[in-house]
């Protein structure tokens, strides 16, 4: 019987891929996920006509949206950016979605992070839309910060950074983890209020702390958010 077709990977319209594997001695389809390799797998019988599987695929939709929304309680920790991942943005809960288009664009639409483009651009648009959206808050809240405490900021840098959120130096340049944009935005605030704090007192005395307070009077509540939460931010990979 010349039937045997190989694996195949099949992309849904709304950008989830899916492995397509014949299996011999099969009656029907199933589709599972798998945790070990972190991907949704169908199995079909090697004479099943490829069209109907698809179609099967693009019919449960409301399962992958499932699945992937109890994802993060199966797997625990790390987030990957793909199409149906929900995420915390300055506090709000946000599901990326990916919608094929040929204008490569991203458009925060209430809950939904509306994510134009081909498949392979995705994760970089994503990536650069967070980043852009860290650089604009803490621009944003160190600048009005400085102007209240008169001091003056050099340079703001925002990259990755693994074991803080935030340094500062003599030069007035500071520096800022971009994951902050998955805090709530009081947090991402009292970030800020801290290392501008520092271009007036470069170290935790009292005088420092009356600053930070100065600028952000419930600093205590979002310095404890952070101690407690700030490994969380370090999820999405
Ligand atoms: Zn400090």
């Amino acid at each position: 019987m010349q039937y045997k077709k190989k694996d195949s990977l099949y992309t849904t319209a709304w950008g989830q891929s899916v492995l397509v594997q014949r299996k011999n001695g099969l009656k029907r389809l199933s589709m599972r996920f798998s945790l070990k390799n972190k991907s949704f797998m169908v199995s079909a019988p090697i004479r099943f006509p490829i069209k109907q599987i698809w179609e099967f695929i693009d019919s449960s939709k409301a399962w992958f949206t499932k699945i992937i929304s109890k994802q993060s309680d199966i797997i625990e920790a790390k987030k990957a950016i793909v199409p149906g991942q929900a995420i915390q943005l300055l506090g709000s809960a946000v599901t990326i979605e990916f919608i094929p288009n040929c204008q490569a664009k991203v458009i925060l639409n209430g809950s939904v992070l509306e994510v134009y483009g081909i498949r392979s651009k995705f994760e970089h648009q994503v990536m650069k839309y967070l980043k852009d959206l860290a650089y604009e808050k803490l621009s944003e809240y160190s600048n009005l910060y400085a102007n209240k405490l008169g001091v003056t900021i050099t340079k703001i840098t925002v990259k990755e950074m693994s074991t803080r959120f935030g340094s500062c130096t003599s030069l007035g340049n500071l520096n800022y983890c971009w994951r902050i944009v998955f805090s709530p935005e009081p947090v991402l605030a009292y970030l800020c209020a801290h290392e501008v704090a520092h271009l007036k007192e470069m170290n935790h005395s009292k005088t420092f702390w009356s600053h930070v307070r100065h600028l952000c009077p419930n600093y205590v509540q979002l310095r404890k958010w952070l101690k407690q939460h700030g490994k969380e931010l370090f999820e999405v990979e």
